[in-house]
């Protein structure tokens, strides 16, 4: 049976399709743009479509960005031979949120997964390999705690190693399965001063 109209049924069915939106926020975010003006709702539908036509990836370091080339990886003052890899662009903001690290990024956009069907050739993988041919000192992985981000972690220390560039690892301290994202800038730079050796 049908509780409400067929438009507001499809508009629950796309929301409810986002990332930690359940049905029942689905529905309030539905009746919620209901009655939300009709400018707003265009709006907010305009900077959807804007969002997605304009934002790419840098050509650099692969981070989501308005322009060929992010402001990270456009800035003299970042040390271009020390590279953090991160999984994703909210990890890289989350490190840029603490001021102190200096180097530059590469954002995998995911990580090995198995379980998922996630391989190596699934992420930017070989992108960064491509990266290590300029002059490159050291290489911080900076994956998440999860077994996808150890996983992913070990394999590229594996294919960075015969480089003889330096790989090394955040520290543990960051939870295991915790996302970046949510760690205190505190204990970001603790892993980060705290890294080891791979
Ligand atoms: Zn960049």
């Amino acid at each position: 049976m049908d509780l409400y109209s067929r438009h507001i049924n499809k508009l629950i069915e796309e929301l409810s399709g986002l990332p930690g939106i359940g049905t029942k926020s689905a529905q309030r975010l539905a009746f919620h743009i209901i009655n939300m003006p009709k400018e707003r709702v265009e709006r907010l539908a305009n900077t959807m479509i804007e969002a997605k036509e304009n934002v790419r990836y840098c050509k650099e370091c692969f981070t989501l960005t308005d322009s060929e080339v992010c402001p990270i990886c456009a800035s003299a003052g970042r040390d271009h031979k020390t590279i953090m890899v991160v999984e994703n662009t909210r990890d890289l903001a989350a490190y840029e949120k603490t001021g102190k690290y200096t180097g530059v990024y590469h954002v995998l956009h995911g990580a090995i997964s198995p379980m998922l069907g996630i391989g190596p050739n699934d992420i930017k993988l070989k992108e960064l390999i491509q990266r290590l041919q300029q002059e490159i000192k050291e290489v911080i992985i900076a994956t998440n705690s999860s077994l996808e981000g150890e996983t992913t972690a070990m394999y590229i220390s594996k294919l960075i190693k015969p480089t003889g560039i330096r790989v090394t690892r955040i520290a543990s301290g960051v939870p295991v399965g915790g996302d970046l994202e949510y760690i205190d800038e505190v204990t970001l730079l603790r892993a980060l001063e705290g890294r080891t050796e791979l």
